[in-house]
């Protein structure tokens, strides 16, 4: 049975993408640690990271970087990358993703608790990442 993101990649589930690639994607993340938080999602669907195809894994390091750079740009923030490799990691959709989460306030700072978008402010957050992606 497809993932949620298998659906989601599929058109089937909406989502805000920021890009939609041959072997990547990423769109916002509904219920973000902090707004900007975006989701880096292979299109090929392994709930390990270790399952992903060569090719995939290969592609991973550009699409990384390239999206951290934009959310760092977008957000005015440092930025924190977290992939949960397994449920008793955290994980909840076992289909293999990154997090990619504006970050502030330092080591001290908790890492928990969720943001609320107001009306409108996730597409608009989607719109500007788009934007800095595209360069
Ligand atoms: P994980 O716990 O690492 O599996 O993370 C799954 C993430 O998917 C969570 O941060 C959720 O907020 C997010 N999520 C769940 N449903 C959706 C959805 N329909 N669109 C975008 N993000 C979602």
């Amino acid at each position: 049975m497809p993932s949620l993101f298998a659906k989601i990649i599929a058109g089937e589930v909406p989502a805000q993408f920021v890009f939609q690639e041959r072997l990547w994607v990423a769109f916002m993340d509904i219920k973000p640690t902090n707004p900007g938080h975006v989701l880096l999602v292979p299109r090929a669907e392994s709930p390990f990271i270790s399952g992903l195809p060569e090719e995939t894994l290969a592609a991973l390091g550009a699409y990384a970087a390239r999206l951290v750079a934009a959310v760092r740009q977008v957000a005015a923030a440092d930025v924190n990358v977290v992939l949960n490799d397994g449920p008793a990691a955290g994980q909840v959709v076992p289909h293999a993703h990154f997090h990619v989460i504006p970050r502030s306030g330092g080591a001290h700072a908790p890492f928990a608790g969720h943001y609320a978008y107001r009306d409108g402010e996730l597409e608009r957050w989607a719109v500007r990442l788009r934007a800095a992606w595209d360069g």
